[in-house]
């Protein structure tokens, strides 16, 4: 499975050469006349600036139609408390951010509520399904890669697992980590719960608790607490809860009808969840084309050094990559890249 490549030189011109790209790629040969075709990418939260800029996703939402697909672009609510955790700011927030000449729609609905629970492969049993991805006769799945906290990095994987599943997919992959709170540290101050979005740790003679099954496991009371009495426990799995999520969205496809899309550029070690995402950490990279998430996540990872993403979040960026090919995600490590 090669992966083709165009590197980010703005003295040729990006945007036509984007559609060369993708014809050597074959990206678009997974549609056929008449299908409707996901457009999975992510709007970008209210104030980021990293997200994959309008012109490129209108290109590719044009590219479509030209061979009788039906586009529309997507993605699902946040579970955080944000500018995209229903359905009318999400749409509101895509407009905000340029994505206005193709349609938007939620994946999972007003509220979350739409989507199917389907059994997967790997450290999860099962995962839920946002209702437009479910129902999407196609994919082309456009991700900006960046670092990620929690997973080392976010690219195609990623968005196929986080961004294709509804709040209670998200919590469960979420979930897959532990969090600890060492109570020989707390001194009980409450910051914790006070900036906790539901307030969930439970301050109980003087320490903190947390017992809730709705704790998604954010860094909000890991970094306020005073003490750094709250540790994150066994981060891997939620990279390898990721791959798992990601085998059950494609499962909801037949063989051969999901494209992917990598936007290297913009690259900081906050994602595009954040307002505020940081300095850029590597230089602008530039697009990868492939048919498979494996690949392309690799290619990604191998042009560059993502030690440093490892050691920030203290993941290693390969584990939801080499997660994904162990439990039959087609797809190499070590994928042949073609340059265009
Ligand atoms: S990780 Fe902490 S801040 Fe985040 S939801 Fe859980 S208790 Fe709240
Ligand atoms: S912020 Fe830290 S020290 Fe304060 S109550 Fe929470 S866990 Fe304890």
């Amino acid at each position: 499975m090669t992966v083709h490549f165009l590197p980010w030189d703005k003295s040729r011109n990006l945007f036509e050469e984007a559609n060369h790209l993708y014809e050597e790629a074959a990206t678009f040969d997974c549609i056929d006349a008449g299908d409707l075709v996901a457009v999975k990418l992510h709007v970008g939260e209210l104030g980021n600036p990293n997200y994959v800029q309008p012109c490129f996703v209108h290109e590719i939402a044009r590219q479509i139609k030209a061979r009788g697909g039906k586009p529309f672009l997507t993605d699902s609510n946040t579970y955080y408390l944000a500018q995209r955790h229903n359905a009318v700011d999400h749409m509101q927030t895509a407009l905000i951010n340029g994505f206005n000449l193709a349609p938007f729609i939620v994946a999972d609905g007003l509220k979350s509520e739409n989507f199917t629970l389907i059994k997967t492969k790997g450290i999860l049993n099962e995962i839920e399904v946002s209702g437009a991805i479910a129902q999407a006769d196609a994919m082309i799945v456009v991700s900006h890669c960046k670092g990620h906290e929690l997973s080392g990095f976010g690219g195609a994987i990623k968005n196929l697992a986080m961004g294709c599943t509804p709040r209670a997919g998200k919590l469960r992959q979420h979930r897959a980590i532990g969090l600890e709170i060492d109570t020989s540290k707390c001194v009980g101050c409450g910051k914790c719960k006070e900036a906790c979005a539901f307030h969930i740790p439970d301050i109980i003679e003087g320490k903190a608790y947390n017992v809730s099954k709705e704790c998604m496991r954010c860094p909000v009371c890991i970094a306020v607490c005073p003490m750094k009495a709250i540790r994150y426990t066994g981060k891997d799995n939620l990279s390898k809860a990721l791959a798992s999520a990601a085998y059950g969205i494609l499962s909801t496809f037949k063989p051969q009808k999901v494209s992917y899309i990598n936007f290297a550029k913009d690259i900081a070690e906050g994602c595009d969840c954040l307002p505020n995402p940081g300095p850029d950490v590597f230089k602008d990279i530039g697009i990868f084309a492939s048919d498979s998430p494996v690949s392309i996540d690799a290619a990604f990872l191998n042009s560059m050094d993502y030690k440093t993403f490892n050691e920030t979040s203290e993941v290693d960026c390969m584990v939801q990559v080499q997660e994904a090919a162990a439990i039959g995600i087609a797809g190499n490590v070590k994928p042949k890249i073609k340059t265009l």
